[in-house]
């Protein structure tokens, strides 16, 4: 069997964002990359989570085309495999439609900062995809829903907001590792469910100091992060 390890990682991360309850029914999918064979594992469509085995994930090359598998990759794989080439740092890549961060892309609004617990994970507001076109719609809709996001990261580094909210739809979230993007979408989905609270109390709120802003991010991600613990080879 092709990529063990990496079927492994994808399926438990797939039944991460379950065990989170970001999941309804079979909405959501989870990929991990395998760079050096650059080959794609991403979860079946419309299989039960409860049912999915590490040989059932799906493994596709970065054209699309299925090279093990016997079952249809998720429908999203296109977006997938869009970001994994414009994303040359991410390892692993997380869809959802979990409640609040979906209101939020829904809404067409990105999320502010406003508090620390965003700016932890996200160096900036969550941003939000233009909406797709009539033809972008009619033609290859999910290749294109890859597009948009990328258009939206043109002017930002997707390894400091590993996170959209494609407009209309929902979120797209994506890390180091399959395990990562699950870990941000839960994160995101936590951040939306805050900054909504946050709004209902204070419609007026205002986004976090940049200071802190950057001091929360850089502390866990900069080039001198010291948060945790240090880590050993
Ligand atoms: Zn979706």
């Amino acid at each position: 069997m092709l990529l063990t390890t990496l079927r492994e990682e994808v399926l438990e991360a797939n039944l991460e964002l379950v065990r989170r309850g970001l999941v309804l029914y079979t909405f959501g999918n989870v990929s991990g990359i395998d760079r050096g064979e650059g080959l794609v594992a991403i979860k079946p469509s419309g299989v039960a989570y409860e049912e999915l085995t590490p040989e059932q994930m799906v493994i596709s090359d970065l054209s699309g085309k299925i090279v093990d598998g016997n079952l249809r990759p998720s429908s999203d794989l296109p977006t997938h495999i869009e970001l994994y080439k414009h994303f040359p740092s991410i390892g692993g890549v997380a869809h959802t439609h979990s409640e609040f961060a979906t209101a939020w892309a829904q809404a067409e609004t990105p999320i502010p900062c406003y508090g620390t617990t965003h700016a932890d994970s996200f160096h900036g507001a969550v941003p939000v995809t233009d909406r797709l076109s009539s033809a972008e719609i009619a033609g290859d809709y999910e290749l294109e829903t890859g597009t948009a996001i990328c258009r939206t990261f043109s002017e930002i580094d997707p390894m400091t907001i590993p996170a959209v909210l494609v407009a209309g739809h929902a979120p797209f979230c994506w890390g180091p590792t399959a395990a990562e993007a699950a870990h941000n979408a839960v994160i995101l989905e936590y951040v939306a469910k805050m900054a909504s609270h946050t709004l209902s109390i204070n419609a007026e709120s205002r986004p976090l100091a940049r200071e802190l802003h950057d001091k929360h991010f850089l502390r866990k991600h900069g080039r001198n992060a010291y948060y945790g613990q240090v880590k050993t080879q």
